[in-house]
C-alpha cells in the first residue's frame, strides 16, 4: 500500500505493539486523524483570521478558546503553541540569555535545551544527578553557589526536566524551583514527557514556564508543542514587535517576535486541538499506565540477570533496562548477534526497541491495554526461555 509513488503507507501501530520511548504519547486520536485530513492544506486555519491578526486570536475554529483552555488546564496564565518543545525552549532562551550568561541545566537535560541556549550564546552549567540518577534541590543550591563563585553572578535561567529522557525518573521540580527563585532565576519546566501524560499544575510547582511537546505527549502531529507562562513572564517572552521599516514606516501590530508572528498554522494545531479533550481525560488515569508498566517490568525482571536502571517503583512509563546479564549473553554466540532480540520481538508483534540493542535500552509502555501488557511480559519471558536463559517462577 502506498500514499504516493515511492512513499509506502506507514502501518506501525496498526500492526504491532509499539514500545518506542518517543512515539507512544504522540499517536493521534481518531479525532486528530480526521482533523488532519480536513485541515491538511497550508494556512488552513487562516480562513477566519481577522484584525488584530494573530493565530491565538482566531475564534473559528476555536483557537483562542483552546489557548485559554490549555492555560487553565496547566494552571498558568498565558499559552502559545510552538513547533515542538524545543521551539519553546528557544523562545525563552532568546528572551533571557545573552552571550556569556551561565544557564542552569541538569546532567540529564535534553540536547534541545542545550541547543536553544547555544543559539543565544549562553554557557551550560549542569546540576549533577546523584547516584540514584535523581536531581535534588540540595544539588541545585550547591551548583548555583558554584556558578556564582565562577561567574560572579547566578545563572540567568534554569531548565528542569520533570521526567528525564534517559531514565524516565521524576525529579522534584517544586523544590528545585524554590531554590532557583531564592536567587531570582526563572525556571522552565520541561514537560516533554509529562504534559498530556499526567496532571501538571504549573502554579503549584512554582515554575515560570511550562513547555510541552504535542508530538511526544499530546497525541498531536509533529512539529507541535505548547509554551505556558505567568502574566509577569508573558510580558517578556510574548512581548510584541517594535520594529519599524525605515522607508515604509511599517509596524507589525501585535505580532510577537519570539513567536515569529504566528506559529502552528494548520494541521499541527488542529490535530492538537482535536485530541485535547481526550488528552485532558487520559491524564487523570495515569495510574492505569503505571500498573501496565509494572506488569511489563515484572516480566522482564523474571528473566535472571535483568536489571531496571530507572527508579523503582516506577513513576513514569518510560523505563531503562539493563540486560547485559541476560539477553546480551545470548547475543555473544547467536548467529544474528544482538539482532536476534529485536528480531524475536518483531516476530511476536512488538516493535520500537532499537535493532541490535541487548545491553542497555529503553521502552515506554504508555497507551497499551492491560492485555497487551500481560502479553508483552510473556513475550520477554518466552524469548528468554527460547534462548536458554533462566527464568524465575
Ligand atoms: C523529546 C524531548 C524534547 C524535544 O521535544 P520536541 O517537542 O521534539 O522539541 C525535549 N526535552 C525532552 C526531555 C524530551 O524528551
Amino acid at each position: 500500500m502506498r500514499c504516493a509513488k515511492g512513499i509506502e503507507a506507514r502501518q506501525v501501530d496498526e500492526l504491532a505493539i509499539n514500545i518506542d520511548p518517543i512515539q507512544v504519547g504522540g499517536r493521534l486520536t481518531d479525532d486528530a486523524m480526521n482533523a488532519v485530513i480536513a485541515y491538511g492544506d497550508g494556512y488552513s486555519v487562516c480562513d477566519n483570521c481577522r484584525k488584530p491578526n494573530r493565530l491565538d486570536h482566531i475564534s473559528k475554529p476555536p483557537i483562542a478558546e483552546f489557548h485559554k483552555d490549555v492555560a487553565a488546564w496547566l494552571n498558568m496564565d498565558a499559552v502559545r503553541t510552538v513547533p515542538g518543545a524545543r521551539r519553546g525552549f528557544q523562545a525563552v532562551a532568546h528572551t533571557y540569555v545573552q552571550k556569556g550568561d551561565p544557564v542552569l541545566f541538569t546532567s540529564l537535560s535534553h540536547y534541545t535545551e542545550f541547543l536553544a541556549v547555544e543559539g543565544a550564546g549562553g554557557i551550560a552549567c549542569e546540576i549533577p544527578a546523584n547516584d540514584q540518577n535523581k536531581v535534588t534541590s540540595d544539588a541545585a543550591a550547591f551548583k548555583i553557589e558554584e556558578v556564582k563563585q565562577q561567574f560572579g553572578r547566578a545563572p540567568v535561567l534554569a531548565f528542569i526536566d520533570h521526567v528525564d529522557y534517559q531514565f524516565g525518573n521524576m525529579h522534584d521540580v517544586k523544590a528545585i524551583a524554590k531554590v532557583c527563585h531564592q536567587y531570582d532565576i526563572p525556571v522552565l519546566y520541561n514537560g516533554a514527557y509529562t504534559v498530556g501524560i499526567l496532571p501538571v499544575n504549573g502554579r503549584d510547582l512554582g515554575v515560570d514556564f511550562v513547555v510541552g511537546s504535542g508530538h511526544k505527549s499530546m497525541a498531536a502531529p509533529a512539529p507541535s508543542g505548547i509554551l505556558a507562562t505567568t502574566t509577569e513572564r508573558a510580558a517578556e517572552v510574548f512581548r510584541t514587535t517594535a520594529i519599524i521599516g525605515d522607508v515604509t514606516q511599517r509596524k507589525f501590530g501585535i505580532k510577537e517576535p519570539d513567536m515569529m508572528g504566528c506559529t502552528l498554522m494548520g494541521v499541527t494545531l488542529i490535530g492538537m486541538m482535536a485530541s485535547f479533550p481526550q488528552v485532558k481525560e487520559r491524564v487523570k488515569h495515569f495510574e492505569r499506565e503505571l500498573e501496565n508498566n509494572r506488569i511489563v517490568v515484572d516480566g522482564l525482571l523474571a528473566v535472571e540477570g535483568t536489571k531496571i536502571l530507572s527508579e523503582m517503583p516506577r513513576k513514569h512509563t518510560l523505563t531503562r533496562a539493563d540486560t547485559i546479564g541476560s539477553f546480551d549473553k545470548v547475543a555473544e554466540s547467536h548467529k544474528k548477534r544482538g539482532y536476534y532480540f529485536s528480531g524475536a520481538l518483531e516476530e511476536k508483534g512488538v516493535t520500537g526497541v532499537i535493532p541490535g540493542a541487548t545491553k542497555i535500552w529503553k521502552f515506554n509502555t504508555y497507551g497499551m491495554t492491560q492485555k497487551q501488557a500481560v502479553y508483552l511480559a510473556e513475550v520477554f519471558v518466552e524469548i528468554a526461555r527460547e534462548n536458554g536463559l533462566a527464568v524465575k517462577e
